[in-house]
């Protein structure tokens, strides 16, 4: 096991140019979600070169490909391959050619890191040392946001059959603010869930000058994002993290006049259903409880992102696969962190491991800031990585059978 993946990270090393060469034409080449055409055209390309049979048009702009190694478990590799809606500031010879469009959150290095999975594990078939089974790549569109109907690319890709008869499904995120070359890796819910509030209050309009005349949206909507953050005070156990944020607060239409009408766009997160349920509850009590005082109160929570939960048995093979290829002092506990990630979807459907892989620059951005970038030379750890944890799986899951 230890010389076999060894040989994967070599494989991966003589791959890197190439690998480089194709994250920075994404990254040149930034397309929204669900508008992820060139980028999954070329995919579907590199895939065909290799042999593989890809199934282009999935879930709108997903590519799937499976590698066939005769009858045995189905193992999923997942990659999302879209862009933000940020204008990109850099100095580097590979920025963003779309005006206002920019791979902020490195999905460029996931679509490219898995097209080098891809790679690897077509010549370890060709060399008879994949188990049985199969690989299926999925190339997901539009993990960061939802189409009309309220789905991201994951819900999409699993209403097109893309999981069915998985066994087990691993996706890698790249950490622009993780130390290069490490993994990080945990069982247990280890992203939050997170769902939308929207809220409208309806008061009535009058001169500023008689307030008494009136019901004052703007007023009550401060009372209401108030009371909202006494629910994350008051409404769950302190033992159990939860947050509510409201990002934009509109109204109003003069300084002299009350607001008739005030509209709040905010977020609320969680990692157990219950504390979700909790949440939601309080803060639309925060905020129907407005209507006491004459205003007429509208407020709409969900739908989200689950939080996202590694299976244990998963988790451990993974993680053993990734010690064997990267040394075990390279691969470290995950803390858990409140942002969400639609590979939730994909792990309630299949036992799932998303991990983070470090690649900070000398100066590091969060990922979404508009000079976020990574350090694309760890493109073959990801690409060995993707490959390893799904020849263990295959290797575990025959077995298990
Ligand atoms: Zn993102
Ligand atoms: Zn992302």
């Amino acid at each position: 096991m230890d010389e076999a993946n060894r040989t994967l990270i070599d494989r991966a090393r003589s791959l890197a140019p190439e690998l480089v060469e194709f994250r920075r034409d994404l990254h040149r080449h930034p397309e929204l979600s669900f508008q992820e055409h060139r980028t999954a055209g070329l995919v579907a390309d590199r895939l065909e070169a290799l042999g593989l049979n890809a199934l282009r048009g999935i879930a709108k702009t997903g590519v799937v490909a499976d590698i066939g190694n005769g009858p045995g478990p189905i193992v999923a590799l997942r990659a999302d391959m879209d862009a933000l809606p940020i204008q990109e500031l850099f100095d580097h010879d590979y920025g963003s050619g779309v005006a206002g469009v920019m791979h902020a959150c490195g999905h460029d290095f996931h679509t490219a890191g898995l097209v080098g999975a891809a790679h690897i594990l077509v010549a370890e078939r060709d060399a008879g040392r994949l188990p049985h089974g199969t690989v299926r790549l999925l190339f997901q569109p539009s993990e960061e946001t939802t189409d009309e109907d309220g789905k991201s690319g994951a819900t999409r890709m699993i209403e097109a059959g893309s999981l069915d008869g998985v066994d087990a499904v691993v996706g890698l995120h790249v950490g622009g603010h993780l130390p290069r070359g490490k993994l990080f890796i945990a069982e247990g819910s280890i992203m939050a869930g997170s769902e939308e509030i929207r809220v409208e209050i309806r008061g009535r309009s009058a001169h500023a000058a008689h307030p008494e005349q009136g019901v004052d949206a703007l007023v009550l909507a401060a009372q209401g994002v108030l009371a909202s953050q006494q629910a994350v005070a008051r409404a769950i156990s302190p033992m159990d993290p939860g947050v509510v944020t409201f990002g934009t607060i509109h109204g109003g239409v003069a300084n002299n006049v009350l607001a008739d009408s005030v509209k709040l766009h905010g977020t609320l997160r969680y990692f157990r259903d219950e504390v979700r349920d909790q949440l939601a509850g309080a803060v639309t009590q925060a905020f129907r409880g407005l209507e006491a005082q004459g205003a007429e109160v509208v407020v709409k929570i969900g739908p989200g992102y689950p939080p996202v939960v590694n299976d244990a048995d998963i988790t451990k093979i993974v993680r053993r696969a990734a010690e064997t290829m990267i040394g075990a002092n390279a691969v470290l506990p995950m803390e858990r962190w409140m942002a969400a990630e639609d590979f939730s979807f994909l792990a309630r459907r299949a036992p799932g491991c998303f991990v983070w892989l470090g690649a900070a620059l000398e100066t590091p951005h969060e990922h979404h800031h508009p000079r976020f970038d990574v350090d694309d030379s760890v493109l073959p750890t990801s690409a060995a990585l993707m490959a390893g944890a799904a020849t263990a799986l295959l290797e575990e899951r025959a077995g298990g059978d």
